[in-house]
């Protein structure tokens, strides 16, 4: 058994930060003696940021986005297209497109992918919502931009299914070479979509 040297306090905080995504054990007890060490410019001021994102943070029940008013900053903006609407898993793809900057448009956030293995059906999804706001009649264009990966891509397809009997283009993300990405590099799944998706010259 591993000797216990820290008193329960700062185990217990140690075990919070290993739940955060990409940190581990490890990283989790470095991120806690960090925070402990610079308790006046770090812990202290971070105890208070997430205080307020407890009371003040909400989800935006158009498109799912987090922010603190309801509807979120993006639905209430008036220069976005309202013709296209966007359709991401998580809200981190949606500020991932944001900071892009490509599109003035608006969005869907799912809440995930469709994962039978993971238990996870269309049910658990916001995808009712969705197929609701594409019977608008002011939505011409869906962009599907999900992930890539074997669920990303069927849950797009199951997407497509239903929303072929609306009157929206839809419409999915190119797949293929990176910009700056050398062929060699590119891994097979990578190469044959960039194949499978050429477009004439
Ligand atoms: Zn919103």
């Amino acid at each position: 058994m591993a000797k216990q040297i820290v008193g329960p306090e700062i185990e217990r905080l140690v075990q919070l930060l290993a739940k955060l995504p990409g940190l581990g054990p490890r990283s989790a007890r470095k991120a806690a003696l960090a925070l402990i060490k610079k308790r006046e410019d770090l812990l202290v001021p971070l105890n208070a940021a997430m205080t307020t994102a407890i009371e003040r943070i909400v989800i935006c029940g158009l498109c799912g986005n987090v922010d603190t008013m309801a509807p979120c900053a993006v639905c209430r903006d008036e220069a976005r297209d309202p013709s296209v609407l966007i359709v991401v898993e998580d809200v981190g793809d949606l500020w991932a497109l944001e900071r892009a900057g490509v599109m003035k448009a608006r969005y869907h956030v799912l809440g995930g992918h469709i994962s039978p293995l993971d238990g996870v059906g269309p049910d658990a999804l916001n995808i009712p919502s969705l197929i609701e706001r594409a019977g608008d009649e002011a939505i011409k264009e869906v962009i599907l931009a999900l992930n890539a990966t074997v669920e990303g891509q069927s849950t797009a397809h199951y997407l497509t299914e239903l929303l072929v009997d609306k009157s929206v283009t839809v419409t999915r993300l190119a797949q293929g070479v990176p910009i700056g990405g050398e062929l060699d590099y590119l891994d097979e799944g990578t190469l044959a979509a960039a194949i499978k998706s050429r477009k004439q010259v």
